[in-house]
């Protein structure tokens, strides 16, 4: 055989090697997987199946599942990943995660990964409400999404999170991308607008009490803003006289 030729099919042996031995690891990681189950305390097997689910992804919800509620096949994966979804909130008790909160203000809402687009397909079919709770650097937003808007949420988060407030998408985006804050609408001598914050707490406002803010409008003090303007307690103030 020529030099050339030998070489080729060693190449090809080394592959078909490393092949079998990739689907061996494999099969191992998903034994392991399922070993879990050995984990006698519950609410421990459980959160330690979701650590893994999340640490690791693809190809392993099956077994975890398995582990997990003892259910074969998509009945029991289905459920366990309502609850990843679930759980995926709570304090990480395991140091996983990865990446934390952004230090930029964002401009877009990230779209969800495959991972969380999994668990968010599974609470559209249990006809559960999906929740988000994301630390965003300056503060955070938490809210549930209906199924309806959970759909919507995987094809397109940011419009999707923009509607769920009632917001345009541009203003949606104004808060994420403002860090919450609201300009003053006050000119300068030079007609530009001022934007100096507006009198009272109107930095990293969440984002109901930013709506507010911006409806109101608002001015700095040397535009004659009123220092003792709250948005939040005007929210509060509002939600109270809507609930009785
Ligand atoms: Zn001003």
């Amino acid at each position: 055989m020529h030099p050339a030729l030998q070489r080729l099919v060693d190449a090809n042996d080394d592959l078909e090697r490393a092949e079998r031995a990739l689907e061996a690891a494999q099969e191992q990681r998903r034994q392991c997987a399922r070993d879990l189950a050995q984990i006698e305390d519950q609410s421990e097997r459980v959160s330690a199946a979701v650590f893994a689910y999340h640490r690791f992804g693809k190809g392993l919800s099956l077994a975890l599942a398995e582990a997990v509620t003892g259910l074969p096949g998509k009945k029991g994966q289905s459920a366990f990943l309502v609850l990843a979804g679930r759980m995926q909130y709570q304090p990480r008790g395991h140091g996983a995660g990865g990446g934390g909160e952004p230090s930029e203000p964002m401009t877009e809402w990230p779209a969800p990964d495959e991972c969380e687009r999994e668990i968010i397909r599974a609470h559209i079919a249990h006809g559960r409400d999906y929740w988000i709770d994301r630390g965003l650097g300056w503060g955070c937003l938490r809210t549930s999404l209906r199924p309806p808007e959970a759909a919507a949420y995987l094809k397109d988060a940011t419009g999707a999170l923009a509607g769920h407030f009632g917001l345009s998408r541009e203003a949606f985006v104004e808060w994420l991308s403002s860090c919450g804050s609201v300009g003053c609408e006050g000119r300068n001598k030079d007609a530009t607008r001022c934007k100096s914050s507006v009198a009272g707490r109107t930095v990293q406002l969440d984002v109901e009490d930013w709506k507010v803010a911006v409806e109101r409008g608002g001015y700095c003090r040397r535009h004659g803003g009123d220092p003792d303007y709250d948005p939040r307690a005007v929210r509060r103030a509002h939600a109270h006289s809507a609930s009785r």
